[in-house]
C-alpha cells in the first residue's frame, strides 16, 4: 500500500463536533447521540449494530483480521460557561471532557475509511462506546456483548483529547498509563456518651484517626515504594457538639494504582484490617468498596506502531506523564493489546487552557484533523504488519 494521504474533512468534522457538542447527553442515557451517529453512518453506507442500549458498533472492510478503533460518546452533568455560540443548549449538561470530539473524529475515520474499503486488508470495527464517565463503564458492557468477537480485533486503538499539548501534538505512553480507581466507604460505629465520660463509650472519632493514618502507614510500608499507588481519604463526617462522643463517623476516599497485584493487596487491606484496627477502639466498622475501572496499561506494541504512523502525521509526537485519573479503554487493553493516545487540542500560542472536566473546557477544533487522520491511517496501515499469532 502506498502511503498516500487520508485527508479528514475539516468542515464536516466541525459540523458534526457542534452538533454533538450542543446536545451532550449524560452516560447510558446517549440516545439523540446513538441515533444521529447511526444516521451518519447510514448515510456513508457503513453498517453497523446497537449494543449496550446506546453503543454502535460499526464496521468497515471485510475479512478475518480485524482492528478496532473506539471512541466513547457521553458527556458530563454540569452546566457549560464557555459562552461560545455552540455551546450546550442543555441545562446541567455538557460535553467537558472532549468525548464529542472522539465521536466526530471516528466518524471522520470511517468516512476515510469506507472511501478506500476496497483497498483494506481486513475489517476494521468502530467501537461508539457509551458511558465512560459513570461506573461500570460502557467497554465492559460493549465486551460482554460480544464487540470483541467475530472477528476478533487484534488491536484495540484509542485517542484522548489532552488540553496540556498544543494542536498538532500527539503523546504516547509504553505500559502504565492511567490508574485503577476504586471507591472507599467506611462507616465506624462505637458508643456515644458524655465527653467527660470517654470511659462509658467508644469514640469512634478516634478510631477513624487511627484508620487515617493507617493509610498512610500502609502506603509507605505495604508498597514498593518504587511503584505508584495512593488512597485518599477526602471526606470525614461526624459529631454534632463538643461535650458529645458521637455514635458513628463516616470516611470516604479514592484507592489508585497502576498495579493490579497492589491494587488487590489495598483491597485486602481496606476490607479485613481497618475492621480490626477499629476493633481495637471498641468499634464496629462496615467497609464499602466501589470497585472502578483497572489501571490502564498499553502494548509496547501498539503503542510502536500507532507512534510510527503519528511520526509521519503529527506536528510534534511526544511522551506522555502517566497521570492518576482512570479511564475504561483499560478494560480493552486488558484483553487485546491496545494503544491510547492522546491527542493535543489547545490552541497554538496560549499558555495554558481550562482542563477536562471545567465549566470552561474550549478544546482547538481544528486538532480533529489530526486525530482523524491518525485514526484510519493507523487501522488502514494495519493490516500491511503480519498477522499476530495467537
Ligand atoms: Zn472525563
Ligand atoms: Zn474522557
Amino acid at each position: 500500500m502506498t502511503h498516500h494521504a487520508l485527508e479528514a474533512n475539516h468542515e464536516s468534522l466541525v459540523a458534526i463536533r457542534r452538533h454533538l457538542h450542543q446536545h451532550p447527553e449524560l452516560s447510558f442515557e446517549e440516545y439523540e447521540t446513538s441515533a444521529y451517529i447511526k444516521q451518519r453512518l447510514d448515510d456513508l453506507g457503513v453498517s453497523w449494530t446497537s449494543m449496550a442500549t446506546t453503543g454502535v458498533v460499526a464496521t468497515i472492510g471485510f475479512g478475518k483480521r480485524c482492528v478496532a478503533l473506539r471512541a466513547d460518546i457521553d458527556a458530563l452533568p454540569m452546566t457549560e460557561e464557555t459562552g461560545l455560540p455552540y455551546r450546550s443548549r442543555r441545562e446541567g449538561v455538557m460535553h467537558a471532557c472532549g468525548h464529542d470530539m472522539h465521536t466526530s473524529m471516528l466518524l471522520e475515520a470511517a468516512a476515510i475509511l469506507k472511501r478506500h474499503e476496497s483497498e483494506l486488508g481486513g475489517t476494521v470495527k468502530l467501537l461508539f462506546q457509551p458511558g465512560e464517565e459513570k461506573t461500570p463503564g460502557g467497554a465492559t458492557m460493549l465486551i460482554d456483548e460480544g464487540a470483541l468477537e467475530n472477528p476478533a480485533p487484534e488491536m484495540v486503538f484509542g485517542q484522548h483529547v489532552n488540553p496540556d499539548a498544543t494542536t498538532g501534538t500527539v503523546s504516547f505512553v509504553s505500559g502504565p498509563m492511567l490508574a485503577s480507581a476504586d471507591e472507599i466507604s467506611i462507616v465506624i460505629t462505637g458508643k456515644g456518651a458524655h465527653a467527660a465520660q470517654p470511659h462509658k463509650g467508644n469514640n469512634p472519632i478516634l478510631a477513624a484517626s487511627s484508620v487515617i493514618n493507617h493509610t498512610q502507614t500502609f502506603l509507605s510500608q505495604e508498597r514498593n515504594p518504587l511503584q505508584p499507588g495512593l488512597i485518599a481519604i477526602t471526606s470525614i463526617h461526624g459529631g454534632t457538639a463538643t461535650n458529645i462522643i458521637p455514635e458513628s463517623v463516616e470516611l470516604k476516599g479514592t484507592l489508585r494504582s497502576f498495579d493490579q497485584e497492589w491494587r488487590e493487596q489495598a483491597w485486602y487491606f481496606i476490607e479485613q484490617t481497618i475492621p480490626q484496627l477499629c476493633s481495637l477502639h471498641g468499634c464496629r466498622c462496615s467497609v464499602t468498596l466501589g470497585k472502578g475501572y483497572p489501571p490502564l496499561i498499553n502494548s509496547p506494541e501498539a503503542v510502536s506502531f500507532a507512534r510510527g504512523i503519528a511520526e509521519r502525521l503529527a506536528r510534534t509526537v511526544d511522551s506522555f506523564e502517566p497521570k492518576m485519573w482512570a479511564e475504561d479503554f483499560a478494560y480493552y487493553a486488558q484483553l487485546v493489546p491496545s494503544c491510547f493516545w492522546m491527542l493535543g487540542v489547545r490552541p497554538e500560542g496560549i499558555e495554558t487552557m481550562p482542563g477536562l472536566h471545567n465549566v470552561h473546557f474550549t478544546p482547538d477544533e481544528d486538532a480533529m484533523t489530526l486525530g482523524a487522520e491518525l485514526l484510519a491511517t493507523t487501522a488502514m496501515h494495519y493490516f500491511t504488519t503480519p498477522a499476530r499469532q495467537e
